[in-house]
């Protein structure tokens, strides 16, 4: 396929300054519990920052609902396995804004992480639904349940989590390295059960 064609097939990647691979973004107002959680103080997603700076700018709120829509189409999993090879990326963050609308969506990212073995998967997500299915997720993806509330502990039951502190505890060194991820993968590392961001 065309790089046209990929690109009319799933939109664009995105490639966030800070990581070291690309990702994919979908729109902050469309998250289903992010959008609840958006409302209530103290929680990780109020004050989103996905609603904000650039991700306002009309352009980008529409290219985030165009691969929105795209993740509906039949050709959406090839067409998405074919734009992170063409990319040459070993890491691939799901989500940058965004989070995963329903089962079947899930399972399309499960089978794009299957065409693309040699490519480490991130997926945050705060939908607690995804639980029961974690097991069964390829191993080159690790998915991690971000904690609803800043200063939460994270939760045993989940294998891979996240969680935000407002004081001390953060391991994520970005903001000590110009808020950039530098040589750190630990949110890509299975072998990391918790990551903790530091409160914005
Ligand atoms: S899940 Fe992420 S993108 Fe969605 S509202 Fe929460 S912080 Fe924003
Ligand atoms: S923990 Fe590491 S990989 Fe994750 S965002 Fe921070 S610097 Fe990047």
């Amino acid at each position: 396929m065309k790089v046209t064609e990929l690109d009319n097939i799933t939109g664009s990647l995105s490639k966030p300054s800070k990581m070291p691979g690309y990702a994919y973004g979908l729109p902050a107002k469309e998250c289903k519990t992010g959008k609840k959680l958006q409302e209530v103080k103290g929680s990780t997603c109020y004050n989103c920052y996905a609603m904000k700076g650039c991700y306002v700018f009309k352009v980008v709120q529409a290219a985030q609902y165009k691969r929105l829509e795209a993740t509906k189409k039949p050709l959406w999993v090839k067409a998405m396995a074919a734009q992170i090879l063409r990319h040459k990326s070993k890491y691939f963050r799901w989500h940058d804004s965004g989070d995963i609308q329903s089962l079947k969506h899930l399972a399309k990212i499960f089978k794009v992480a299957r065409l693309t073995p040699d490519v480490n998967h991130w997926l945050p997500t705060r939908e607690a639904w995804v639980k029961p299915y974690v097991s069964r997720a390829p191993k080159n993806l690790v998915i991690r349940f971000s904690m609803p509330m800043v200063d939460q502990a994270a939760a045993e039951s989940w294998s891979h989590t996240s969680t935000v502190v407002s004081g001390p505890g953060r391991t994520c060194p970005a903001p000590d390295q110009n808020n950039a991820c530098g040589e750190c993968r630990a949110c890509w590392d299975p072998k990391v059960k918790n990551v903790a961001y530091g409160k914005h």
